[in-house]
């Protein structure tokens, strides 16, 4: 182990209503929903984002352009299941993953481990490497007046 990379990702959906909320690979009750091309898991692409960055490997909207039939309204676990493959084409093992999503509303705290869950069996890893954190923005910023959501990942890889 003495190849040791780590990245970033970041990640914006806007909110509307009657669209369907989903986040770290689960679907969650709610009045409001990402827009998106693909199902909007803001958590998701963010963490694609991260592993992408430590590869030094572009970024998702390269990958996966927006404009391709073939990811309209695609689950995102596809994608970071795609993105996980070429972590692992390139030789390296992810140690472990944290994102943190900011959302004013709902809670999420009853999803998290759900979450991690989905995400960890996503990328083959175990729960114990796999965090998801979430924060209000105490009603200030495009999160906390319930206009977006957003995502931060930061991840390790090592061969
Ligand atoms: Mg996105």
């Amino acid at each position: 182990m003495n190849d040791i990379r780590v990245g970033h990702g970041y990640d914006v959906h806007a909110l509307a209503d009657g669209l369907r909320l989903v986040l770290g690979g689960v679907e969650i009750e709610h009045t409001k929903g990402c827009v998106a091309h693909s199902d909007g898991d803001v958590a998701i692409h963010a963490i694609c984002d991260a592993l992408l960055g430590a590869l030094a490997a572009g970024d998702i909207g390269k990958l996966f352009p927006d404009t391709s039939e073939e990811f309209r309204g695609i689950d995102s676990k596809i994608l970071l299941r795609r993105v996980t493959d070429l972590v692992e084409e390139r030789g390296y093992k992810i140690s472990n993953v944290d994102c943190t999503i900011a959302m004013q509303r709902p809670k999420l705290r009853p999803h998290i481990d759900a979450m991690r869950e989905a995400l960890a069996s996503t990328m083959g890893l175990e729960c114990d490497r796999v965090s998801v954190k979430a924060t209000t923005t105490e009603h200030l910023g495009f999160e906390g007046r319930e206009e977006g959501v957003s995502a931060h990942a930061v991840v390790l890889i090592y061969r």
